[in-house]
């Protein structure tokens, strides 16, 4: 049977070489990343990060659950998430995770509890909404007041107040997560600022934090994908290296998702139809928003690859099969294109597959490996399949 299309394509080399380039671009013991899950959590992605020694950041119980069966240790995972259910705490205080992001006052007294049914102390680290802007998307922002995200800065003294007299908590750390593809490092610059005001402020108080938590956001480049395959991790490490103010002892953590895995996965589809429009032809894909929704759901620019045609380029207005106008991935010029193509649609290993969806009850799209077959491979192979099957 062929694996019809559409599919993740996984470039695993591609992957492991992007962890590699991260690791050699952080010269402090004290820095420390988690891989935010939430980007991808297929199994073989999560097996080719935990080798390369990162922890984990969860933003549910299933999260924690995969990240313990892919084998990473408890106290490599951290917890965040505005609405977490009790069962999730329960889960993450009785596992014994390193830290659960606390992002209001109010749920202090419900982890507190939780911890206390357990006998332990849970180690906390707030997350504080810094009123910096990540200067993306806005809908990719979470770290300005109107963003429902953290515990808002000016409520810091309040929270410290209350967590003082919950016997079963210990502050530990300080966490900031000001939002996602972000290109321009200033905003990440001006979160340091913040953070060293935040440490000051409870030095003062007399609480010295373990670990300053400052999240994830790094961008990629979806519109040239080639000429960055890897991510500029040198500068980014260095703006935290440069900007921090630090005291003996405390730890960095970084929250790395899209910088990660963004470029190593691409979803593979066929042309159905080329339809002729008033304004312009459509490349009618059988991938949709179903399959991804970035483009319908944050108007994000993928670029597409005709992989079974070369020469001159002609517009086309790309789209999925579903019955839903934002169901394009926009336009672009491709070869002339024709009913039976392959198209490849690049940066998509992060934010991709994890947010689809069975809508109009359309299968899940499969992920194939690199090491398994290679892309041009397994194309002809199913080519070939398809024209037995079809005599
Ligand atoms: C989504 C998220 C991340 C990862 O963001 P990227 O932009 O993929 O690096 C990190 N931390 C938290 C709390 C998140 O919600």
């Amino acid at each position: 049977m062929s694996v019809s299309t559409p599919f993740y394509y996984y470039d695993l080399t591609l992957l492991e070489n992007t962890l590699a380039a991260m690791q050699a671009a952080i010269n402090n013991p004290n820095f420390k990343v988690h891989y935010a899950i939430k980007a991808n959590a297929e199994d073989r992605i999560l097996q080719t990060i935990k080798k390369q020694g990162l922890g984990a950041d969860c933003v549910s119980g299933n999260e924690i659950k995969k990240a313990l069966e892919i084998g990473f240790e408890p106290n490599d995972i951290v917890l965040a998430g505005i609405g977490k259910s009790d069962e999730e705490l329960d889960l993450a205080i009785s596992q014994g995770i390193h830290s659960i992001n606390c992002e209001s006052i109010e749920e202090l007294e419900v982890i507190n509890e939780i911890a206390a049914k357990h006998d332990a102390v849970a180690n906390i680290a707030f997350r504080i909404n810094p009123n910096v802007d990540a200067q993306t998307h806005h809908k990719i922002t979470t770290g300005l007041n109107e963003n429902k995200f953290g515990i808002p800065i000016t409520e810091l003294d309040a929270a410290v107040d209350e967590i003082l007299t919950h016997k079963n908590l210990a502050l530990k750390g300080i966490h900031f997560h000001i939002g996602s593809q972000i290109l321009n490092l200033n905003p990440f610059a001006n979160l340091c600022q913040q953070a060293n005001h935040v440490i000051a402020n409870l030095k003062a108080r007399g609480i010295v934090l373990e670990h300053i938590n400052v999240g994830g956001g790094l961008g990629i480049n979806y519109t040239d994908p080639e000429s960055q395959l890897v991510p500029n991790f040198v500068e980014y490490f260095r703006v935290f290296e440069k900007f921090l103010n630090l005291e003996d002892g405390q730890t960095v953590h970084f929250e790395l998702g899209r910088s990660i895995v963004g470029q190593c996965g691409s979803l593979i589809s066929k042309v159905l139809y080329v339809k002729k429009g008033v304004n312009s032809n459509f490349a009618i894909l059988d991938a949709g928003m179903t399959d991804l929704m970035r483009p319908a759901l944050y108007n994000a620019f993928h670029k597409i690859d005709n992989i079974s045609k070369e020469g001159e380029l002609e517009p086309y207005h790309v789209v999925g099969p579903i019955c839903e106008s934002s169901d394009t991935f926009g336009k672009t010029d491709l070869p002339k294109t024709s009913r039976g193509d392959y198209l490849k649609i690049r940066s998509a290993g992060a934010y991709g597959q994890v947010l689809s969806s069975n809508y109009n009850l359309r299968d899940r799209a499969a992920a194939v490996y690199s090491d398994e077959v290679s892309l041009e491979e397994y194309i002809s192979n199913n080519e070939r399949i398809e024209e037995l099957e079809a005599v």
